[in-house]
């Protein structure tokens, strides 16, 4: 398409969010099967009744365009719309995720289980209402759901902050979770790291007006508990890099069958490194805490045996349109990913009026 910078094979292993990096350093091949070969199957109950809660805290601190005026003003009123999506997601009129998004098959536990949620829903609203009704009208702006994407020593890394909340001279930067934080996660979770970077990189320019980052918080809406977390320092900053880089490498060189380059990864410390040699990508075993949530443990079960092609190919099957096959044999030109290549490519194309020429073309 003339003007447009298509879907690569390559940003399998070139763009990161902080989920994506969770999931490959507890599993490898789970965000193989998540990220890379898009396996998703059925979300469960609790995860379906969290989706369908972020949207309610998204409505709820989403001032209208015009007047920037915030909905409901009264509690039950709130409680209400929650009934209304609630149900109809769960009679198959939408999905879970917002009132556009596709119907859902969820694996509930018994009949009971919906009509727990909800009351359970109505409770943590009630209480998310009382807790922020008087901090959301006190006159400051709060940007719910906002995206990001950028440029990070080479790579991507993209996502979404819950909420960011920006005072006169400085901005909070908040997570909604179903559970509040343990010490390791408050002090070095990978996903507020990355919050922070996209935040003092990124957003504070695009958004913040200039305004530096205060702090982080977590609201664990099952307890109604807020958490201060610290901010990061540049150690952790340069862990989070690492777990990208480590990450990237790891699924090109098995993905494309190249070589690690050994200048940028001596040896692999997060990830097994025994997969280079043999092109296969290992479940973490023994299963434990990380498979609570998996969508693919069957696929698992049988991958454990060798019951599966190899995941090259697996890939290559999977990105085997056009401009994807040929992907990994793809030359990577310096700064090819830079915002400001892409724009100036783009607006090239489209001031000439040429059809988009892919850059393995050229060689
Ligand atoms: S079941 Fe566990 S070990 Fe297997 S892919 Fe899922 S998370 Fe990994």
């Amino acid at each position: 398409m003339p003007g447009k910078i298509v879907h690569r094979a390559s940003l399998a292993w070139e763009k990161w969010s902080p989920s994506k990096i969770n999931t490959a350093t507890s599993c490898p091949l789970r965000c193989y099967y998540e990220y890379m070969l898009r396996m998703r199957g059925e979300r469960f109950p609790l995860t379906v009744f969290g989706s369908a809660l972020h949207y309610m805290f998204e409505k709820f601190f989403k001032a209208h365009k015009k007047t920037g005026n915030f909905p409901y003003q009264e509690v039950r009123k709130f409680q209400n719309v929650w009934k209304g999506f609630w149900w109809r997601a769960v009679a198959g009129n939408h999905g879970f995720s917002n009132m556009g998004s596709d119907p859902e098959e969820v694996p509930w536990r018994d009949s009971e289980q919906v009509g727990q949620l909800f009351g359970s829903g109505w409770n943590i609203l009630g209480k998310f209402y009382d807790r922020y009704q008087p901090f959301r009208m006190a006159g400051n702006i709060h940007i719910p759901e906002r995206r990001f994407t950028f440029d990070f020593c080479g790579l991507t890394l993209n996502g979404v902050i819950d909420r960011i909340d920006l005072f006169d001279n400085h901005a909070v930067i908040l997570d909604y979770k179903s559970r509040v934080f343990p010490k390791h996660e408050q002090m070095t979770g990978t996903q507020l790291t990355a919050y922070q970077l996209a935040y003092q990189q990124y957003l504070r320019n695009h958004i913040g007006q200039g305004r530096p980052l205060q702090s982080m918080q977590v609201y664990g809406y099952w307890k109604d508990a807020v958490q201060d977390l610290p901010l990061r320092d540049d150690y952790q900053i340069g862990m989070l890099f690492y777990y990208m880089l480590e990450a990237s490498e790891y699924y090109r060189s098995i993905l494309t069958g190249r070589p690690v380059r050994r200048e940028i990864i001596e040896r692999f410390r997060f990830f097994p490194e025994e997969d280079i040699e043999t092109g296969n990508i290992s479940p973490r075993l023994p299963r434990g805490n990380h498979c609570t949530y998996c969508e693919n443990v069957e696929t698992c079960l049988a991958w454990e045996k060798g019951e599966h092609d190899t995941p090259r190919k697996l890939f290559a099957d999977k990105h085997k349109e056009k401009w994807d096959a040929k992907t990994p044999t793809q030359i990577s030109l310096p700064f090819q990913f830079s915002p400001v290549v892409r724009i100036g490519a783009n607006n090239f194309y489209r001031l000439k009026n040429l059809p988009f020429i892919e850059q393995t073309s050229l060689f």
